[in-house]
């Protein structure tokens, strides 16, 4: 998203309004440590990957499981083992593990099927039960989405999501968090999205608080069917209200707003701004949809149990490169080959998701319970929930942001103390969108919490 300048206009009208208005986002301490991260992220080593996988021949969910070079089986226990490397490597800072259930009389898994995806969890020092995760999805599919024996690479669909996942965590096991950070090499998406439901579901008993699902899902193509080459631009898709709202929610959200502020889209206003300050050459476009239209990926499971989750991928698909049996027709090559995957491409999305969860997972929770007033009234209020101080000893402060109502991105900022209520004077609330950050010591900002059911990232 592109910066807005609205003080330049307003300045015409009011040099006093301009002052009480233009508190810009300008006030956010910029992360080093971000940086470093995003340099970090190696598009060799992501190549490296994505050929490993593409090497397994095919990664169908119902492809043999005994080998161990050919077939899904392979592959799984190969991305355990790179997990437990990993882990390793930083003194066994990963928690790695395959969750398995058995799947039949499914339309595309109609014979019981184990499915089984490889976790890794590294562990938050002081807030371990809040979780942001990235995941990519393990197995591959061409024409027939039933077809478990032909060759078929996934190169980009959706090898490119793995070796990003498994890029990130060897980025950011080198560094200690607050909360936990997931990653997850998801199964059976192509038939069905179970991989994600199963650990959407899993999470949910287990009481996990998550606060962010980046689902990544074909990261290294950049060249569109429509002939666009680019790769400068990244999509976000992020649906509008939840799932999970009730009618009373509904009928509240009429009367207040909050339809293009749900935790996803918040999320993904997150992620845009990361995409600004610390990826160079990469502008996100935040899409206001659940995916691509009529079709689905593995972030929905996790919005559908009402956690905040969004789509990451390249801006320009191209449908010739995937799902397709690899093949020549009248001089075009079809097939999710490795020729179509841009390995520095899906280094800098991986820098993305990596310096994205680093931000949440450093910075406190999102606040909670935020609510708002000011109906009839010069001025705006809003309180939320004080955090735990022992859950979030890096807690600073809280940032309240607001923006024009059609704004996409936030626009108005102003840190306001460690307090749990704040009074934006003569500024009225029907004008605006409002939201509240949690901010740490070292200034890493959780994501903007719109007020009530609509926009809450839970507790
Ligand atoms: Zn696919």
């Amino acid at each position: 998203m592109k910066h807005f300048h609205v003080a330049s206009v307003m300045l015409a009208l009011s040099l006093t309004s301009t002052m009480s208005l233009a508190q810009s986002t300008t006030d956010y301490q910029d992360q080093a440590k971000l940086h470093d991260i995003a340099k970090a992220v190696s598009p060799e080593r992501i190549e490296a990957d994505i050929r490993t996988l593409v090497g397994f021949g095919t990664r169908h969910t119902l492809s043999e499981t005994e080998s161990d070079t050919q077939g899904i089986g392979a592959a799984r226990r190969w991305i355990k083992n790179e997990f437990e490397q990993i882990s390793q490597a930083c003194g066994g800072c990963l928690e790695v593990y395959f969750q398995a259930k058995t799947i039949s009389g499914e339309t595309r898994i109609p014979d019981a099927t184990e499915v089984v995806s490889v976790i890794a969890v590294q562990r938050g020092s002081h807030d371990p039960n809040r979780y942001v995760l990235m995941s990519g999805d393990i197995d591959s599919r061409i024409s027939d989405v039933m077809n478990s024996t032909s060759i078929s690479p996934g190169a980009n669909d959706n090898a490119s999501g793995v070796a990003g996942t498994l890029e990130a965590a060897r980025v950011l096991s080198k560094y200690k968090f607050n909360g936990s950070i997931v990653y997850a090499a998801l199964a059976g998406e192509e038939q069905g999205l179970f991989g994600g439901k199963i650990l959407a579901e899993q999470a949910q008993k287990d009481g996990w608080r998550i606060k962010a699902v980046l689902n990544n899902d074909m990261i290294g193509n950049i060249e569109g069917i429509n002939g666009v080459i680019n790769n400068t631009t990244a999509r976000i898709f992020a649906e509008g209200t939840r799932q999970t709202e009730t009618p009373e929610e509904a009928r509240v959200r009429r009367f207040t707003g909050g339809e293009v502020d749900s935790p996803s889209r918040n999320l993904a206003r997150y992620i845009d701004l990361m995409a600004d300050r610390y990826i160079p050459n990469l502008d996100t476009m935040v899409i206001y949809r659940l995916d691509r239209f009529g079709r689905g990926g593995h972030h929905r499971p996790f919005n559908d149990l009402g956690y905040p989750g969004v789509r990451i991928m390249e801006t320009n698909e191209n449908y010739n490169r995937q799902h397709q049996d690899i093949r020549s027709e009248n001089g075009i090559d079809y097939g999710d080959t490795i020729e179509g995957v841009n390995f520095e491409y899906a280094a800098k999305l991986t820098a993305l998701n990596a310096v994205s969860l680093a931000g949440m997972a450093w910075a406190p929770a999102p606040p909670a319970k935020v609510e708002i007033n000011g109906a009839v009234k010069p001025s705006t209020t809003l309180n939320w929930q004080a955090l735990d101080p022992k859950q979030n000893p890096q807690l600073k402060g809280y940032k309240i942001y607001w923006r024009y109502t059609d704004a996409p991105q936030w626009q108005f900022s102003r840190f306001v103390g460690n307090v749990n209520s704040y009074t934006l004077d003569n500024i009225v609330i029907d004008n605006y969108f409002f939201g509240v950050a949690s901010v740490s010591q070292d200034g890493a900002e959780s994501p903007v919490v719109f007020p009530g059911a609509a926009g809450a990232f839970g507790e």
